[in-house]
């Protein structure tokens, strides 16, 4: 090849190369990149838009599968396991940080959310899908481990134990403390536009690529004849965190009676407040995990109270069992339904 004729070739390769990528990047730009895998006994999504996208994805997801595995209460080698086994473990950021907005998020819901629900849940087998009703008298002396003082944090030997056979579980949190660490991975590598849907609660993180807020939508808890989901409602939200839970999510049935997993710790039982579904919006996600299975055992006359009390930290969208349904002011702008809804102030 002539020295012309090279210069020619390298210079078109160049060409070449920076079309290709300007071209991949447009595309992630506007596509997005997607993950979708399993973790914390759920399937989980995650679609952020970006230049740095691919590798924030993949750091996300495996920051959430790190939690998974810390905080399981099945994994042999969990944290959480070793602290329900032996009555101790090492407190590391994670565990601290989920500990303490748990005994905080307990104070603040009168126990209705309380981790240390664990030795009740696993009579009524809903950890090892063993279900069973228990017996009265069973409830009623693991009820008295319910209790968040069985709790203490050591933060100088970093260290948490369990005072006589406390177990507890973190169910009810997990999920939304790892939506909140993968928002912050996502936004340490510039993302400003990303879904994250962990089971059900789900994160906007900014707005849409093109500017417009994501729609949410609620599950409706009762399918159509159809069989297809249909929804509840929809909220159109940017950076804001649309969060869940329901009996519907998990239940066996005996007897033809229906029992599901979000258990009142003032009976040991599931609790029967009323809901059928409850969705926290809030811009903290570790709140509004908890908030939602703690508002579902409360029932909507003491989740309004407390609404009152801290309105500008989340709003909810309350769904009775009788099919009526509430929202809170704060998301008048943002909620729509077929369905005609009440709103609280
Ligand atoms: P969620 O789907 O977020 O409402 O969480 C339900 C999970 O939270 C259950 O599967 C249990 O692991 C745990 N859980 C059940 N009842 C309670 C409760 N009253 N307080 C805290 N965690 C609970
Ligand atoms: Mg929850």
């Amino acid at each position: 090849m002539s020295r012309n004729n090279s210069h020619k070739f390298i210079i078109i390769s160049l060409i070449l190369l920076v079309s290709l990528t300007c071209l991949y990047l447009w595309h992630i730009r506007k596509t997005g990149v997607s993950d979708d895998f399993f973790a914390m006994d759920t399937i989980m999504s995650l679609q952020a838009y970006g230049k740095d996208a691919d590798k924030a994805v993949s750091e996300a997801r495996e920051a959430i599968l790190g939690l998974d595995a810390a905080l399981s209460v099945t994994n042999k080698d969990s944290s959480v396991y070793r602290l329900n086994s032996t009555g101790s473990c090492s407190l590391n950021e994670d565990l601290q940080y989920l500990l303490e907005r748990s005994i905080q998020i307990q104070e603040m819901t009168g126990g209705a959310f309380n981790i240390c629900i664990y030795p009740i849940m696993k009579e009524w087998g809903f950890t090892e899908k063993n279900y069973k009703v228990p017996e009265k008298a069973a409830i009623s002396e693991l009820c008295k481990l319910v209790d968040g003082s069985k709790i203490t944090i050591d933060t100088t030997a970093d260290s948490v134990s369990l005072s006589e056979d406390a177990m507890i579980d973190l169910g009810g949190i997990a999920k939304g403390y790892a939506s909140m660490k993968a928002r912050d991975i996502l936004k340490a590598h510039g993302i400003n536009s990303a879904l994250i849907n962990l089971g059900g609660n789900v994160c906007a993180v900014g707005k849409k690529p093109d500017g417009s807020p994501f729609s949410i939508a609620i599950k409706d808890p009762e399918p159509d004849d159809t069989g297809e989901n249909t929804f509840t409602g929809v909220l159109k939200v940017s950076d804001k965190c649309v969060i869940t839970s329901g009996g519907y999510e998990r239940y066996f049935e005996e007897d033809g009676v229906t029992y599901h997993h979000i258990i009142d710790p003032s009976t040991g039982y599931p609790a029967a407040s009323g809901l059928k579904s409850v969705t926290v919006v809030s811009d903290d996600p570790t709140l509004a995990d908890a908030l939602s299975t703690a508002v579902y055992v409360m029932g909507k006359d003491r989740a309004v109270d407390l609404w009152r009390t801290m309105r500008d930290r989340f709003d909810l969208v309350l769904l009775s069992d009788t099919g009526q349904l509430y929202i809170t002011e704060g998301l008048k702008d943002c909620f729509s339904s077929k369905l005609e809804y009440y709103i609280i102030d």
